[in-house]
């Protein structure tokens, strides 16, 4: 059975990076019928961050990627952070001391400075493996009753990994094929350490076999680890799972790994939701608050890396499921491009059900305290609707429905009032007055026909006239416009454009 896991370590909120390597996860999960576990990889004390964790677990519901099995979803795999299986671990440590694949080390980290340094003075780097072991503090080095004496008085320790001597490693990856190390250039990872704390590798090593996990699928970032999961897995005699490291998300300009500060720097989220950071108080932008729809920000990042083969680029959720294969996934780096994700809002906002744009947009008004028929709303999102991207642009794209132009914008006025327009726009209040029928329409023939009448230009009416209906030269249809706002306020705003 396919089993996945997403696992997060708390120590902040969840970049796209992350939320990235969730959904593939979860692709990959749903398409083979699998179950997709979130396990929260917490040993490391030192970097927890209060918050995080329930900010993974909103940013994952809030993708419509929610996990099947994970804290507060138990399904007998638990408990799901690491935190509550502290105890299991140093069992692990043991057996692999006993089968002579790891041992105990004692020396301080002075100690090792100092070797480190001598190496450099050398020329040399300094690896703690085969090379110098023995000249080392461990219990490979000491006698059994040294080792003895030392674990007694409880002097503090790590357990280290055993790394083989000579011995070229056949590793394999879904997305990068097969892969040789040589052993000699491993260092003996540090596993375990006295104050009962597993490192990193044992822990994640430990519970994906007692999670029953079939395949790890990954950032990059994690590619250098697999030898040495690898042999873990060996020296436990357990079967190790399949592995997929996915490509790093570069920068815009596509040198470069993204990074935290590329979204402040350059004015896009790096992070599904905005984040607050505990400490410091700073707020970190996200899409959600950015005014982005989940759809959109998981079409994006579908494709942050991996292609479908064929010419379809928009995909549901459940499209992606049916499309997804980890061989497709792209070995390089994926360049990260703030405008396409935009794009990809574009077209979902378009397709968007407007009931539910109406709903959006009745909210964004009652904030500025404006209220209006929910009808009104609703034809005003239909006739607006292909030129917003965010929800918040409608606004922008239509205030004019709702109220009457504050100010003009200057270079629009310069351009549309010339000598000669204020009279004429009185005449054209004439002729509206005396319109009965205000369709858009009916006011569109009327006026035609009187500017022919004029025998002038169309722009020295219909600019003027657009002015004063929407304070600037843009917008929808203007007759489509007047016939939203009506009659009395059309000529209203007429007059007002000429005083
Ligand atoms: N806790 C690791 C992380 O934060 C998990 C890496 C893995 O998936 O093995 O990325």
């Amino acid at each position: 059975k396919v089993r996945v896991r997403f696992a997060p370590s708390p120590t902040g909120p969840l970049h796209i990076g992350g939320v990235r390597t969730a959904l593939y996860n979860y692709l990959f999960a749903k398409k083979h019928d699998g179950d997709f576990v979130l396990r929260i990889e917490d040993t490391d004390q030192n970097r927890y961050v209060e918050g995080a964790e329930d900010y993974i677990k909103e940013a994952l519901n809030w993708c419509g990627i929610p996990y099947d099995e994970g804290p507060g979803k138990e399904k007998g795999f638990g408990p799901y952070r690491q935190s509550e299986r502290k105890d299991s671990y140093r069992e692990y440590a043991e057996k692999l001391i006993a089968s002579g694949n790891a041992y105990y080390a004692f020396d301080t980290s002075d100690e090792l400075d100092a070797h480190r340094k001598d190496h450099e003075e050398k020329g040399k780097t300094f690896i703690y493996n085969w090379h110098n072991r023995l000249k080392l503090k461990n219990s490979l080095s000491l006698s059994v009753s040294e080792v003895q004496e030392k674990l007694d008085a409880g002097e503090d320790y790590v357990i280290r990994f055993k790394s083989p001597e000579n011995e070229i490693l056949q590793l394999n990856d879904i997305i990068r094929g097969k892969m040789e190390i040589d052993t000699n250039i491993l260092d003996d990872k540090v596993l375990f350490k006295s104050d009962g704390m597993p490192t990193y590798h044992l822990a994640n090593i430990v519970d994906d076999h007692l999670m029953e996990i079939s395949h790890v699928i990954r950032g990059e970032e994690w590619l250098p680890s697999l030898a040495l999961h690898y042999m873990l897995y060996r020296a436990f005699g357990w079967e190790a799972p399949q592995f997929a490291h996915l490509p790093l998300i570069l920068k815009p300009q596509g040198k470069g790994k993204l990074s935290k500060r590329d979204g402040e720097k350059m004015g896009f989220p790096v992070f599904p939701l905005e984040w607050k950071d505990p400490k410091s108080g700073e707020v970190a932008a996200g899409y959600r608050e950015d005014g982005y729809f989940p759809g959109a920000v998981v079409n994006m990042l579908a494709f942050l890396g991996w292609n479908p083969g064929t010419e379809q680029e928009f995909f549901e959720l459940e499209e992606l499921v049916k499309a997804f294969e980890l061989e497709r996934v792209h070995k390089g780096g994926a360049k990260f491009d703030p405008e396409k994700t935009k794009w990809f809002q574009q077209h979902y906002i378009q397709i968007a059900d407007n009931d539910l744009l109406t709903d959006k947009f009745e909210n964004e008004l009652n904030k500025k305290e404006i209220s209006a028929p929910r009808d009104y709303i609703a034809n005003v999102v239909d006739l607006i609707k292909e030129r917003v991207v965010f929800v918040e642009d409608f606004w922008d794209q239509g205030s004019f429905f709702f109220v009457s132009p504050t100010s003009f914008d200057p270079k629009d006025s310069k351009k549309a009032w010339k000598e000669g327009t204020g009279s004429l726009m009185t005449e054209l209040v004439g002729v509206l007055e005396s319109q009965d029928d205000f369709t858009s329409e009916n006011i569109q023939a009327e006026v035609k026909n009187w500017i022919k009448s004029k025998e002038i230009g169309f722009g020295k009416v219909m600019m003027p006239l657009r002015l004063a209906l929407v304070g600037a030269l843009q917008g929808p249809d203007l007759y489509k416009i007047a016939e939203f706002i009506g009659k009395e306020e059309t000529i209203n705003r007429i007059k007002k454009a000429v005083n």
